[in-house]
């Protein structure tokens, strides 16, 4: 049977037995993979490149009983500098933990793909803060998932909210509340909710535009997380 040839993004690595590696992929062809590279944690193994976390690159697989194994890998781009501060390693983690939450194996998704590789792309090279690239990527996230929050009137009574300063964020309803209606959820100003909205519709050729003011990322960061954690039932280690 010949060999299949994907291009994946390491989403996660894992020591098996002796001396093998299971790489969790995210391959574009066909959605999340698992795949065993024999002897993948010896140094002189010829995968010992690939590997490795957040790697992209080609990898030919055999598939034997359902499972694949590695048969030759070839590294593309490693992303080195999200390993070279403990900011960027954080938010590049972040980044594919939540992509492997949300991908499925076997069902190819090219936007998250791509999505996952440009927000890699801005944490390693992009030269800003890389937590702007990780809540764009967070929000993107959202909205290729289907969980866009509604920012702009409230859920309960309609009214418009753009010309208000602070309403409020209801994780359940899904968006935001004026303060009559939702005086219970926490608020938010409408200029982080406004960052929010554009980060949503950006292409992700421009997310290494984004540049968000201290006070709206500190903002942000908790109420993204809140919410994803909410919407996809998983935890965001902080
Ligand atoms: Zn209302």
């Amino acid at each position: 049977m010949p060999n299949d040839v994907y291009n994946g993004i390491v989403l996660r690595v894992t020591d098996y037995r002796e001396s093998d590696r299971i790489l969790n992929i995210l391959s574009r062809e066909r959605g999340l993979i698992a795949v065993t590279a024999r002897g993948g944690r010896k140094p002189n193994s010829k995968h010992v490149a690939f590997a490795t976390q957040f790697v992209y690159g080609e990898v030919e697989v055999n598939e034997r009983f359902g499972k694949l194994q590695l048969s030759s890998s070839a590294v593309m781009e490693s992303f080195y500098p999200v390993r070279e501060s403990y900011e960027q390693l954080v938010s590049a983690t972040r980044v594919v933990n939540a992509a492997e939450h949300v991908s499925e194996k076997d069902q190819p998704n090219d936007e998250l793909f791509v999505l996952v590789y440009n927000a890699l792309s801005v944490i390693a090279y992009g030269g800003n803060d890389p937590k702007d690239a990780e809540l764009c990527f967070m929000a993107k996230l959202l909205r290729l998932c289907g969980y866009a929050p509604t920012l702009t009137r409230c859920l309960k009574c309609g009214r418009d909210l753009r010309a208000e300063k602070e309403v409020r964020f209801s994780n359940s309803l899904g968006g935001s509340v004026c303060g009559l209606c939702g005086s219970a959820f926490k608020t938010v100003s409408t200029l982080t909710l406004e960052a929010l909205r554009r980060m949503m519709l950006i292409d992700v050729s421009e997310m290494r535009r984004v540049r968000l003011p201290e006070k709206v990322r500190a903002e942000l960061e908790p109420l993204i997380y809140n919410y994803a954690e909410f919407v996809f039932e998983f935890t965001v280690k902080r």
